[in-house]
C-alpha cells in the first residue's frame, strides 16, 4: 500500500458542501492516509477568508481586549460547515475556548492558526481519524525559522501509530509551545512537511484549478495546462507569483524526490500537474513552460568605468546590503555597470537614501539611477536551453506590445529569462509573452 498526503487549499475547505466533496476524494482512494487542511477560504469572489477574520480579531484583542465582534462572523460559519455535515461535534465549546484563548494570547500568529486548527478538528471528525495538533509537531526554531529536521521527525513519531489522520495546515510552534504560523498560503509547506516526515510516494495538492497553468489565469483567461513541470521550474515560477503553490513547499519534497500532484477538488477526474525531479523529467516539447510575475520592485542601477577590473567592487557592494540587513533578488551586471534588483517591501523608510549614501562614499560610482516600481516577469522552461532564438522572439513580442523593458537578467542555468518592467505594464506583457509562445501563432 502507497502513502498518499494530501493537502487541500482554501476554496476546498470553503463551507460544508465543498467540505463533503473533500471527504469523498479522500474516502475514493485507501491510499490518501494523511490529510493536511487549510482553513476556509472564499466562498465567492468578495467573500473573506477565515485567516483574514482571524486577523482582525487579533487586531480587536489587542486594541481592546475583546473580539466578540470579528469574532461572531467565525462562529458563524463553523457552526454553519458544522451544520452543513451534520457532524455531532460541540462545535459551540470548541468556539467560546477558541475566542478566549485568542484575546488571552493577544498574538496573531496564534490567532491565525484557529483557522486550520478548526477546518481540521472538524475534518477529522467527518472522516472518523485522529486529528494531529500542527503545534506539537511542526517546529520552529528561536530565531524564527522553520526547523525541518525537528518537525520531519516529531511528524514521523506521531502519525508511526496512526495509519489515517487529519494534520492542521499552517502553523506550528516554538519549542516552549507558543504558536507561529509559516507565510500566507503556507498549509503548502505544512503538506510537504507531513510528505517528507512519512516518506509519501506522494503529496496531492488539491486546489481550485486543474494544475499548474502556463501563467496566471488571472491575467491570460484560460491559458494552457502544464502537464509536466520539474522541480527547478515549479521554484522560478512560484517564487515569481505563481501562488497556487507556495515557492518554499519545494524543500521539504525535493530532498525525499516524492513527487507533487496540483488537482483539482472541483473536477477531481481531471490529472492535473506533476511536478518531479530533473531525472524523471521528460522534455515536452514546449520551449516555454510557463510565466510569472513579481511587482513593487526597486532597481539601483550603478555605472563605474573599469568596474571589472575594480578588485572587491562588488564584495564592497555586497556588503553594505549585508551592514543593512538587506536581501537582494538578483544583481545583473554588465562591463561597466551592475544592478541591484530589492523587494521594494524590505526599504524600509530612509534605507534607499541610506544605501544610496554608502554606495557612493564607498565605491564612487560614475553614475546611480533608481527605478522605482519595477515588475520582474519570468519566463521559465528547460526547453529554452535548446532552442535557439527565443530570447529574440519574447523581446520582439514586447517591444510589439510598446512595452519597455528595463532590465533583462537571463539565469546562467538558461532556464529563465527575467525582464524588469514598469508595474504598470506587468499584466500586458506576461500577455504578450504568453501569446508569442502559447498563442495561435505559436500553434501554427
Ligand atoms: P488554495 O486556497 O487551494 O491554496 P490558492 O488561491 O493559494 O489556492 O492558489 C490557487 C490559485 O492560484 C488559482 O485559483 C489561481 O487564481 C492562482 N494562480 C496564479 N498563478 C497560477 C498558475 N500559474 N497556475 C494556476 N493557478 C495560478
Ligand atoms: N489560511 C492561510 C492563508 O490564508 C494558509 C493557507 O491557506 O495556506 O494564508
Ligand atoms: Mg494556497
Amino acid at each position: 500500500m502507497s502513502i498518499k498526503v494530501c493537502k487541500f487549499g482554501g476554496t476546498s475547505m470553503a463551507d460544508g458542501s465543498t467540505i463533503q466533496k473533500v471527504a469523498n476524494i479522500v474516502k475514493s482512494d485507501k491510499d490518501r492516509r494523511y490529510v493536511v487542511v487549510s482553513a476556509p477560504g472564499k466562498r465567492f469572489s468578495n467573500d473573506v477568508k477565515v485567516t483574514d477574520m482571524l486577523y482582525e480579531c487579533a487586531r480587536a484583542a489587542a486594541d481592546t481586549g475583546n473580539c466578540a465582534a470579528p469574532f461572531s462572523k467565525i462562529r458563524q460559519r463553523f457552526e454553519n460547515i458544522v451544520a452543513e455535515l451534520g457532524l455531532k461535534m460541540d462545535i459551540g465549546g470548541v468556539l467560546d475556548e477558541t475566542e478566549k484563548r485568542i484575546c488571552e494570547e493577544k498574538s496573531a500568529d496564534f490567532a491565525a492558526s484557529r483557522g486550520e486548527y478548526l477546518s481540521g478538528r472538524i475534518m477529522a471528525e467527518l472522516l472518523d481519524v485522529p486529528f494531529v495538533d500542527a503545534q506539537d509537531v511542526i517546529r520552529f526554531n528561536d530565531e524564527g525559522t522553520f526547523d525541518a529536521e525537528e518537525s520531519y521527525a516529531l511528524v514521523a513519531r506521531a502519525l508511526a501509530d496512526k495509519p489515517y489522520a487529519v494534520v492542521a495546515g499552517f502553523y506550528g510552534a516554538y519549542k516552549d509551545g507558543k504558536v507561529k504560523t509559516f507565510s500566507r498560503g503556507g498549509s503548502d509547506i505544512s503538506g510537504a512537511v507531513v510528505a517528507r516526515a512519512v516518506l509519501a510516494d506522494l503529496y496531492e495538492n488539491w486546489t481550485d484549478v486543474s494544475g499548474f497553468l502556463a501563467c496566471d489565469p488571472r491575467i491570460v483567461e484560460r491559458p494552457q495546462g502544464i502537464k509536466v513541470l520539474s522541480y527547478k521550474e515549479l521554484r522560478e515560477l512560484s517564487y515569481m507569483g505563481a501562488n497556487v503553490l507556495h515557492s518554499e513547499s519545494i524543500f521539504p519534497v525535493r530532498g525525499a524526490n516524492i513527487p507533487i500532484n496540483i488537482r483539482n477538488t472541483f473536477r477531481a477526474e481531471d490529472e492535473g500537474t506533476m511536478i518531479v525531479p530533473l531525472s524523471k523529467y521528460r522534455y515536452t516539447g514546449n520551449i516555454v513552460t510557463g510565466i510569472a510575475g513579481k511587482k513593487n520592485f526597486t532597481v539601483i542601477h550603478i555605472e563605474k568605468s573599469m568596474m571589472n577590473s575594480e578588485i572587491g567592487f562588488t564584495r564592497k557592494i555586497l556588503s553594505i546590503l549585508e551592514e543593512n540587513n538587506i536581501s537582494f533578488e538578483h544583481m545583473p551586471s554588465g562591463i561597466d555597470t551592475m544592478s541591484l534588483v530589492i523587494d521594494s517591501n524590505v526599504l524600509q523608510l530612509g534605507m534607499l537614501d541610506r544605501l544610496l549614501t554608502e554606495i557612493e562614499q564607498t565605491v564612487n560610482p560614475d553614475h546611480v539611477r533608481v527605478y522605482n516600481n519595477i515588475a520582474l516577469i519570468a519566463t521559465v522552461g528547460h526547453g529554452m536551453s535548446s532552442s535557439i532564438g527565443t530570447s529574440g522572439r519574447l523581446f520582439k513580442a514586447l517591444s510589439d506590445a510598446n512595452i519597455n523593458v528595463r532590465m533583462i537578467d537571463q539565469g546562467s542555468s538558461e532556464l529563465n529569462i527575467i525582464v524588469g518592467v514598469a508595474d504598470e505594464d506587468c499584466n500586458r506583457a506576461i500577455k504578450a509573452i504568453y501569446n508569442e509562445f502559447f498563442g495561435e501563432k505559436a500553434k501554427a
